[in-house]
């Protein structure tokens, strides 16, 4: 391990046992180890309290009727709005607006569907990702083929990524990137690789004028996200990787680039239960100082990616190797860890650490561009938040160790 990881575990295992603790279902499974949060997190106990608060207090509709509860309501999913902006550190939120979502997946669609035809116009282009998540790519096909109905054609172009890194490129995007370019999609951490793509990186190459919309589904709940370093006109990210209910989300929308973001017509009720849940959990992320998550976080990571480079003989860690890559300004690993045993199949592999008691994540990973996820294609994702520990990780080293 490295000097970084290990001060940084030491220094902060005293505050991260108190905040394990908050988390029921871990607690109350001790033989258990989940190592899935990228796919959805677990959820504190002041996130369930403020959902059992919300409902047995003041539930009722958002925006319809005006009786106490209804009131009460109606402000709640309106201050969740400014509760994100926040969060996110919006430096103009008189400028934006939050709506909120199911998740990543129904807010890159609801930015494709609702608000990017009006950006095109005939022979116009867009940039989008063929490696990152498949909700990140599909609804900007769709939206393409829409407009290719009506008779707009309008250009797909594919964000360059760099081969050693899997970073995206920003010298070949800067090559692709013309007069028609209206819009770029980009991925703030990658979900498969655990890549820092370096977003900002984007738009110094693209330049001021085109919109890019950015997928932090990875990011947001894991590390301090602030809309002011990003430049960025679309965040949109899932509540329930966030510590928040299933079913949440938010896309966060500037208006400065293009129409106005106004998604989808007639709004029918809200998941407010759901938004009262992102409120507590963006409370409690702030509470417990989203550096020292991704602090901890990344410590872990990089225990088990060194852990792993040791057995490279068996096991293959897919994206950047390093880790706390001391002095490299170009990638840093995040929170999670991707990787193939050179002899058994991912799948197998998932069973085989599920009997030990490991909750993974083995297959494709929905990356597009991967099929299904069958056999010999997918791979083992280890993801983490803050209630895992270097013990767990310790734990999953000698089990895999036990595999060669
Ligand atoms: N983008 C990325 C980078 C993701 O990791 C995920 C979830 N795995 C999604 C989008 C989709 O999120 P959701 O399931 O909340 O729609």
């Amino acid at each position: 391990m490295t000097d970084v990881a290990d001060g940084t575990l030491a220094e902060l295992a005293g505050w991260q046992r108190a905040l394990r603790a908050q988390f029921p279902i871990v607690t109350a499974h001790p033989d258990l180890v989940y190592l899935d949060s990228a796919a959805t997190a677990q959820k504190p106990r002041a996130v369930l309290d403020a959902v059992h608060d919300y409902l047995t207090t003041s539930n009722a509709n958002a925006g319809r009727g005006s009786y106490p509860w209804a009131n009460a309501t109606t402000s709640l999913v309106e201050d969740a709005r400014e509760r994100v902006k926040r969060f996110l550190g919006d430096p103009e939120p008189e400028r934006s607006s939050v709506h909120f979502t199911s998740g990543t997946t129904e807010g890159l669609r609801t930015v494709a569907r609702d608000w990017l035809p009006d950006l095109l116009a005939d022979g116009d282009e867009i940039v989008v990702p063929f490696h990152d998540h498949q909700a990140n790519l599909s609804p900007w096909l769709e939206a393409r083929d829409l407009l290719a109905r009506q008779g707009v054609a309008v250009r797909v172009r594919e964000l360059p990524y760099q081969a050693a890194s899997g970073d995206y490129d920003p010298a070949a995007l800067a090559r692709i990137t013309g007069p028609r370019t209206r819009f770029v999609a980009a991925t703030h951490v990658h979900h498969v690789y655990g890549a820092d793509m370096n977003v900002h990186r984007v738009r110094e190459a693209v330049g001021p004028d085109v919109a890019i919309c950015l997928d932090a589904a990875q990011s947001v709940g894991h590390l301090p996200v602030s809309l002011a370093g990003l430049d960025v006109d679309f965040l949109v990210f899932s509540g329930h990787k966030a510590l928040a209910l299933p079913g949440t989300g938010a896309v966060w929308a500037r208006r400065r680039h293009g129409p106005d973001f106004r998604p989808g017509g007639w709004r029918g009720t809200p998941n407010t239960a759901g938004i009262a849940s992102l409120v507590a959990a963006l409370d409690w992320l702030e509470e417990a100082g989203t550096d020292r998550v991704e602090r901890w976080t990344v410590a872990l990571t990089s225990l088990l990616t060194d852990g792993l480079s040791r057995m490279e003989g068996t096991y293959e860690v897919l994206g950047c190797r390093t880790s706390l890559a001391a002095g490299s300004p170009v990638q840093r690993r995040r929170s999670l860890v991707s990787f193939r045993h050179r002899g058994i199949d991912a799948q197998d592999l998932g069973f085989v650490l599920f009997s030990h008691g490991f909750m993974v994540r083995s297959d494709g990973h929905c990356q597009a561009g991967r099929g299904g996820g069958g056999a010999g294609d997918g791979s083992v994702r280890v993801s983490l938040h803050i209630h895992n520990t270097p013990e767990e990780m310790e734990r999953l080293l000698a089990t895999l160790a036990s595999l060669q």
